[in-house]
């Protein structure tokens, strides 16, 4: 299945405990298209101003991803995104953003983007996502992510654009926040009551949990000893996972395909915190990802002993 995506391309700057970097480019939909790419047809939809170059394109070109509709401002300036992090890379601190030709983002999708069968609604505005969701009548499977933000400002819009996706994707902070709830089973439940069924929670380096029909699957995070830039890792995981399912599910996942996806978006957020930005997303091979999803499941495998028990 092609899949499309619609949400923010950015201009990031982005300041860690290892570094810093200046007008990366960034933006949930190419975060989530870059990890997608590895398996699956995707179609950007998004705005940028003049000053998104070839440079930036060419990323994008060389992981084969469709950017015929990206809408470009001739005179305006890309989104762009100031944040930092310190020890505690869970967490993102915005300094600064300036929505620029994003602030008035209307998505066009053409045709071809409207009859992908697959569609993730990136961090954009819940009315926007509904608006698309209604567009995108032939896909069979549907996703959306979004922030703290549209959740204390357009609560029930998003509510309404969630009741519309077979699968929604936030951080643990996130679900908390916007169902009330503090137990994430019971908060994944709520969610699951207004329409999706499948509620993905990320955990950071703690890793994700899935809420399905089936019950529960959790996974931590691949073990990595140098994180250096967690921007994008939850875009990341979002396109691994959805990438993977949009290439090889129907429109009932089972239970083992659903499983794979959350191993291959955690293997795909793990490679992305390596480096600053897209950088180590733009040079991955599809080999590397097979070696490191190999390892992922002999770490977290385990048996079932017949021991005698102590004390019979
Ligand atoms: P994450 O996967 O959650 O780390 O998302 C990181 C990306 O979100 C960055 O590349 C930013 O450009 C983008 N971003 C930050 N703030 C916003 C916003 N208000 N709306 C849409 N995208 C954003």
């Amino acid at each position: 299945m092609a899949l499309t995506v619609v949400g923010s391309i950015a201009f990031d700057s982005i300041a860690t405990p290892f570094g810093n970097r200046q007008r990366l480019l960034g933006g949930s939909a190419v975060h989530f298209s870059l990890a997608a790419s590895f398996f699956t047809q995707v179609r950007l939809v998004g705005v940028v101003g003049g000053d998104f170059g070839a440079a930036e394109r060419a990323v994008l070109e060389r992981r084969g991803v469709d950017f015929s509709d990206l809408e470009v401002v001739p005179g305006g300036k890309t989104f762009f995104w100031r944040g930092h992090y310190d020890f505690d890379l869970n967490t993102a601190n915005t300094i600064e953003t300036q929505l620029n030709v994003f602030a008035d983002f209307e998505p066009k999708l053409s045709e071809a983007s409207r009859s992908s069968e697959a569609l993730f609604l990136a961090n954009i505005q819940p009315e926007l996502q509904r608006r698309v969701r209604e567009q995108c009548s032939s896909a069979v499977f549907s996703a959306l992510d979004s922030m703290n933000y549209w959740i204390e400002n357009e609560r029930d819009a998003l509510i309404e654009a969630l009741g519309l996706v077979d699968a929604v994707l936030l951080n643990d902070a996130e679900v908390r926040q916007l169902t009330g709830q503090p137990n994430l089973i019971r908060a994944a439940r709520r969610i699951r009551e207004w329409g999706p069924s499948l509620v993905l929670v990320k955990q950071g380096e703690y890793g994700a949990a899935l809420y399905s029909k089936e019950g529960f699957f959790s996974l931590p995070a691949y073990p990595l000893e140098d994180v250096v830039d967690p921007t994008g890792a939850g875009d990341s995981f979002a396109g691994g996972f959805a990438g993977f399912l949009a290439a090889h599910a129907t429109s009932e996942p089972s239970e083992e395909l659903l499983r794979a996806a959350v191993a291959y978006g955690s293997t795909l957020a793990s490679f992305n915190v390596e480096e600053f930005g897209t950088e180590r997303v733009a040079r991955l091979t599809f080999p590397e990802i097979e070696r490191r999803f190999g390892e992922f499941q002999r770490m977290t495998q385990f048996e079932h002993l017949e021991l005698p028990q102590p004390g019979s």
